[in-house]
């Protein structure tokens, strides 16, 4: 037994975290085979397909054959302990039990979200050098296929580490295939279903998940093993309370972090069953939610505000024909829920009898650091606020100055966490100093969070956006700087800033001020057309500014640092509180900006 004492040895200020030292520990033996020895028939995974009705239930059993199917399969290709394997899938089983194959294996997955361009799969695969890719023929979503492998095949020029690809088949379309590609489901049926997992320490990571930051180049986030499944596993169970027997619907991707946490590694650590939803919120109609709620008798849907506030704008009978008494918590995260949707969400699905958990947490803490519950029985559940910090979790708030905020008001600040959990990010790969630099150099000894945060007289937390230039668009974090990269890539373009606006359904929007090379005679419409497909090209379809302005120059200092809050002000429509532009190098610039927009909204406004 190693004592408690030495099984935590975390260092807030230099940034190295170690928890439950000399701890031997398998990922997928805690959320598989345990349960399979006692209850090998219990579902564990519910696969919403795009098609309403056509779902299949796995059990834990069936998850256990095929994980080990697959971990032989990826050790029969020399994926060896360490190796990284990156997984471009649509939601479904066989993308978990990849995950789980994975970490069987001591291999480290690399989940890149299954909408993301060609170019962005290239930038995450080059930085990690995975050695294997899993992918699809195609995606399916809202009735609509899209081409996965396609997608993958644009990138693979440029992933030299990749050895060989396997393609799972969703639609059954024709892909074109390499000698080094092959049919996932056809090689796994010849593996055998028992494989001895890895004996891994509790420190070794379980996996990579790439997240937007404040430069172009996104972070490779690194999760331990041991700590970051504590966290997991501990955090679903009691945020939530979820009890064996409940079913989980968790409508977020795989590809982003609340997909590991809540969707693959919580609920499978706690045995129980998780929803696999494919589809999206208004396929085939805006009541696909309580529909489903409805025949897979959801205990609990964990959802985004976006999607909230698109559907509240949609008739109360789409939700009201659906039978929801199997409900018993509601889950909101990934960006601020106002108060209009979350009492939407609240008063008419939950028929305010359920629990309503605003999460709020991020990719770097691995699990729900701030949430009304756990609390005491019947404590009051305020609109639109996280609330309360989770078990262990010690929020703090600094001014400017860099000085703690203390005392009962209403205070606004930096937001920090003093103590460190099990579940935070060890590193970022490849790069610790920038991990360092990131999270632990702001405010020293204590892990900087990038976002506001508030905390009222009562002492309940709320966030109030994040401080850096990373935008949150439809739930999605997206650095400004990666979209940036991409427009100056147009010959024509000299210079461009891009800035995150209030947005009634996407939570924030993308506007771009861009700054043309003298003599473009361009068309200004085929000018947008081509930056607006360079974008989705370069990252993702998300990612594409809702709006592009052409100016002459950008309000910079004299130093030549561009204004950001004179763009975002502008952008919000607040044209008349832009503060003091008197630092401005030229100030003339605001006149022009300001006028540009105002033409923008009103040919935007006679266009629809
Ligand atoms: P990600 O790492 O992609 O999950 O994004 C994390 C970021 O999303 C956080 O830093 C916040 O800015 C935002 N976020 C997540 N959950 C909430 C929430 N409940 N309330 C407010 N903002 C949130």
């Amino acid at each position: 037994m190693v004592p408690f004492q030495k099984a935590m040895n975390c260092d807030m200020k230099k940034g190295q975290f170690e928890w439950f030292q000399n701890g031997k520990i398998n990922a997928s033996v805690n959320c598989i085979d345990r349960h399979v020895e006692v209850d090998p028939e219990r579902i564990a995974l519910i696969w919403e397909k795009d098609e309403p009705g056509t779902e299949e239930k796995i059990t834990y059993r069936s998850l256990f054959q095929m994980t080990n199917q697959i971990a032989n399969l990826l050790r029969r290709h020399n994926v060896k302990k360490g190796d990284v394997v990156a997984l471009y899938m649509p939601v479904s089983p066989l993308a978990v039990a990849s995950m789980l194959a994975c970490s069987r294996i001591g291999a480290i997955h690399n989940v890149i979200f299954a909408g993301f361009s060609a170019d962005a799969i290239a930038t995450r695969v080059q930085d990690c050098n995975a050695v294997v890719l899993i992918t699809a023929d195609e995606g399916v979503r809202g009735g609509k296929t899209i081409p996965l492998k396609q997608t993958v095949d644009k990138a693979l020029g440029r992933c030299p580490s990749v050895k060989n690809v396997f393609v799972m088949r969703r639609t059954g379309a024709e892909v074109p295939m390499a000698t080094n590609h092959f049919y996932f489901q056809d090689l796994m049926e010849q593996e055998k279903s028992e494989c001895a997992p890895e004996s891994m320490q509790s420190e070794d990571s379980l996996f990579l998940l790439y997240t937007s930051g404040s430069t172009g180049k996104p972070k490779g986030l690194v999760h331990s093993t041991g700590g970051y499944l504590t966290y997991a596993g501990f955090t679903h169970k009691t945020a939530f309370n979820y009890q064996v027997g409940d079913i989980f619907g968790c409508v977020a991707d795989i590809g982003w972090v609340t997909g590991h946490t809540y969707v693959v590694y919580g609920p499978l650590l706690n045995g129980g069953a998780s929803v696999l939803f494919e589809s999206t919120p208004t396929y085939p109609d805006p009541g696909r939610y309580w529909e489903t709620v409805e025949r897979l008798k959801i205990s609990q849907f964990y959802g985004a505000p976006t999607a909230i506030r698109l559907l509240l704008r949609y008739e109360e009978s789409f939700v009201n024909k659906y039978d929801r008494s199997s409900l018993q918590t509601l889950g909101s995260v990934g960006e601020p829920i106002n108060v209009e949707a979350w009492e939407w969400f609240n008063d008419l699905v939950g028929e305010g009898r359920c629990d309503l958990v605003d999460t709020w947490w991020q990719s770097e803490t691995g699990g729900i650091c701030l949430t009304p519950r756990p609390s005491e029985e019947e404590a009051e559940i305020l609109p639109g606020k996280p609330m309360r910090p989770m078990f262990g979790i010690e929020p703090t708030l600094f001014d400017e100055k860099g000085n703690v905020l203390t005392g009962k008001g209403d205070l606004n600040g930096s937001l920090c966490l003093k103590t460190p959990w099990p579940g935070m990010a060890r590193t970022i790969f490849g790069d610790h100093e920038r991990y360092v630099n990131t999270y632990f150099k702001p405010y020293p000894g204590y892990f900087f969070t990038g976002d506001g945060g508030h905390r009222d007289p009562k002492g309940y937390w709320q966030i109030t956006g994040r401080m850096d230039d990373v935008i949150n668009v439809t739930g999605h974090r997206l650095g400004t700087a990666e979209v940036e990269d991409v427009l100056d890539e147009h010959h024509d373009v000299a210079e461009a800033a891009v800035v995150g606006f209030p947005h009634p359904i996407k939570g924030e929007g993308v506007y771009a001020y861009v700054v043309l090379k003298e003599h473009v005679d361009t068309e200004r419409e085929v000018m947008l057309g081509q930056l607006r497909e360079m974008v989705k090209k370069g990252i993702s379809g998300f990612a594409v500014p809702d709006h592009i302005q052409f100016c002459s120059g950008l309000p910079k200092t004299r130093s030549g640092k561009i204004m950001r809050r004179i763009l975002r002000q502008v952008a919000a429509n607040n044209q008349d509180n832009l503060g003091d532009i008197s630092t401005l190098a030229d100030p003339g610039v605001v006149d022009e900006i300001v006028k540009n927009h105002e033409e923008l909204q009103q040919s935007n406004w006679e266009k629809s």
